[in-house]
């Protein structure tokens, strides 16, 4: 996605943040400026090595686990009740998944299906389990 991929790289940063803080309310100019002197500041780039920049605000990005999540297990309950409707991934099991989890739970979900599996049993129990958490396999 570059023009001279010999020459230029795209270096992507993550901040986190909260809807309406102070790093939220910055405008796209004042967070450039800040990031920038941020990778400066621990040797990445130097200021006249930046070609261009773009910055993306994404709400509600991660799954939170309040308010009436402690009565998650009625909702999975009532959605189970639809035998064709398979929830899988992030948001599908508001669930604070990684990828690996979120391919697994449709992995899950095929398998049921082609299996002839009505339980969604083990499509709910993805990253529930210790063995799920990123095992080592030798
Ligand atoms: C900031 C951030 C950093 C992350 N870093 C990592 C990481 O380093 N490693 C890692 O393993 N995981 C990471 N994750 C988690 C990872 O991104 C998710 O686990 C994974 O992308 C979830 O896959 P998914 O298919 O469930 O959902 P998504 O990848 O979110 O895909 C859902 C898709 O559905 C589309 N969609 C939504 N609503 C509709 C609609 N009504 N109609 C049609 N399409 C719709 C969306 O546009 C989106 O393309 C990170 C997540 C975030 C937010």
């Amino acid at each position: 996605m570059v023009q001279k991929p010999e020459e230029t790289v795209w270096i992507g940063l993550e901040y986190f943040c909260n809807e309406n803080d102070e790093y939220w309310n910055m405008t796209e100019e004042e967070f450039v400026k800040f990031a920038t002197e941020e990778l400066i500041k621990i040797g990445i780039i130097e200021e006249d090595d930046i070609l261009d920049s773009h910055q993306e605000k994404v709400k509600k990005a991660y799954p939170a686990y309040f308010d009436t999540y402690s009565q998650i297990d009625k909702l999975v309950e009532y959605l189970n009740s639809f035998e064709n409707l398979y929830c899988i991934g992030r948001n599908g099991q508001h669930r604070y998944n990684n990828m690996d989890h979120s391919m697994a739970t449709a992995i899950e979900a095929t398998k049921n299906i082609k299996q002839g599996i009505k339980s969604k049993e083990n499509i709910w129990k993805v990253n529930t389990e210790k063995s799920y958490h990123e095992t080592k396999h030798k």
